[in-house]
């Protein structure tokens, strides 16, 4: 939640406030007890798959409304994600297994760590809250050291995503599987120029301030030729317009399921 030089810059910008208004109550918020919250923010209206909340309403972040859970802080896209990794994945079926967590996410980490047999580690190149310090585009393990790689909103910062990807690759088990999400147009191809540095334009075109790319639907494409088997799950696919609205998800979201080519 730290902010870089380029971000203060956009400062000016109604939008930025509010999204630093939000980051504060976040926060605060974070620093109470899950307990108080629950019943603080209690409601019938919604529910977080994250946390196990019944809440009145989300809050909003910047210009997303009902954005995030008020108890865990978890986003629209994280709370798609938690869902599918509950329902679809072999995360908790206790058999010993060893994960990696790029950019944890702080609804995930408290609860990832509490998953029996999980040996569980996180890694940021900026995050000095992680275990490992690490780039992506250079992993500092050995092949095949990880039977989970769980990596959200992380790609597109990376000027050579396709070095990263096929880090990810090398460094996953055979019988091991990735989640992948970024921010993403499937409707457009992915519109990339590192050329583009101005924290404004990166804005404009790209969506943040330092984004270096905005994901289309190739970015499938990108995770077959580094070496992935690659599933497309989607939110609209799997829950209903009515779930969708319950757990504060667009139903536009999507993930990217990989499992490594044999
Ligand atoms: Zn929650």
């Amino acid at each position: 939640m730290g902010f870089q030089l380029s971000e203060l810059k956009l400062m000016g910008l109604a939008r930025h406030r509010q999204m630093l208004w939000s980051r504060i109550k976040m926060k605060l918020l974070l620093a109470l007890p899950e307990t108080w919250k629950k019943a603080g923010f209690y409601g019938k209206a919604h529910y977080c798959p994250v946390c196990a909340s019944h809440i009145r309403h989300y809050q909003p972040f910047g210009h997303m409304t009902q954005s995030w859970c008020p108890v865990c802080a978890s986003m629209q896209w994280q709370r798609f994600a938690w869902l599918f990794l509950q329902q679809q994945t072999n995360l908790w079926d206790g058999k010993p297994k060893r994960m990696l967590h790029i950019a944890p996410e702080i609804a995930f980490e408290p609860r990832l760590r509490r998953i029996a047999n999980l040996d569980y580690l996180t890694g940021d190149l900026c995050n000095p809250h992680v275990m490992v310090k690490l780039d992506v585009t250079d992993i500092p393990f050995a092949d095949q050291s990880f039977d989970v790689i769980f990596c959200s909103h992380v790609m597109e910062h990376v000027p050579d995503d396709r070095k990263a990807l096929r880090e990810f690759v090398r460094v996953l088990s055979t019988d091991g599987w990735a989640v992948f999400l970024v921010p993403i147009r499937m409707h457009r191809r992915t519109d990339e120029d590192l050329k583009v540095t101005d924290p404004q334009e990166r804005e404009r075109r790209f969506g943040q301030h330092d984004h270096v790319r905005f994901y289309g639907w190739d970015f499938e494409e990108r995770l077959t030729e580094s070496g992935f088997h690659v599933t497309v799950v989607r939110a609209s696919d799997r829950l209903t317009a009515k779930q969708c609205e319950q757990m504060g998800i667009h139903a536009k979201e999507v993930l990217f399921y990989c499992q490594k080519q044999l």
